[in-house]
């Protein structure tokens, strides 16, 4: 198995190949699939590093292949969305997609976003080793790569994840939502901070009352 397959989700022709030559020129493997279910069949068989996945697609939409994907793996997923469908991108970062780039979009913008998450992942892999934090009653163990609130294990997304680990990291420290997309993002260019809040929101819900996440006004968060 290569290190670096990137499987690409994409019904329409002139975009896959587009954005599979520019992969391809960086050194990546590609793997294609034009609909969601053969999509789902690569993803299973062949465990690509990344998944590139449109929203748009001939059987079921993203949404659903998303959900699928994340019922049994946390590989990272890349979602493409049209133009302007902000909710499009709420969801998808809810279902569990890290990342998303709207169309029409600059190849090099994307080959950039997919080497963010593998970056992110392999650090992710390193600070495994450095053994579980906690902070209060939540519990984090990048070894087993668990959460838990009292004990009781809590389902996060690889994503929710890596933001939690790296405010626990930074405990009381107020940290900008620029800061925090490029150290859990892996951005070094201006990114959507929406992407931060939709984030914080979803970690929030999933530690409820245990995950004392502050709102820094006209900066961004801190946990207590
Ligand atoms: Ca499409």
């Amino acid at each position: 198995m290569s290190n670096k397959l990137v499987l690409l989700i994409e019904d329409e022709e002139s975009i896959a190949s587009f954005v599979a030559m520019f992969l391809r020129k960086e050194g990546f493997e590609v793997d294609m699939a034009t609909d969601g279910a053969s999509g789902l069949k690569l993803a299973s068989q062949h465990s690509p590093q990344v998944i590139i996945l449109d929203l748009m697609l001939p059987d079921m939409d993203g949404f659903e292949v998303c959900r699928r994907i994340r019922h049994d793996s946390d590989v990272p997923i890349i979602m493409l969305t049209a133009r302007d469908a902000a909710t499009d991108k709420v969801v998808g970062l809810e279902l569990g997609a890290d990342d998303y780039v709207t169309k029409p979009f600059d190849p090099r913008e994307l080959v950039a976003r997919v080497k963010s998450v593998l970056r992110r992942a392999q650090m992710s892999a390193q600070a495994a080793e450095a053994g579980p934090l906690s902070a209060g009653e939540v519990v984090l163990d990048p070894d087993r790569h668990e959460v838990s609130v009292g004990g009781e294990p809590v389902q996060v997304t690889a994503k929710e994840f890596d933001l939690l680990h790296y405010l626990m990291l930074n405990r009381g420290l107020a940290l900008s939502r620029q800061q925090l997309l490029e150290h859990v993002w892996g951005y070094d260019f201006l990114g959507d901070t929406r992407t931060v809040d939709v984030h914080i929101n979803q970690v929030r819900k999933k530690l409820g009352e245990a995950g004392e996440i502050e709102t820094v006004w006209g900066v961004g968060y801190k946990l207590k």
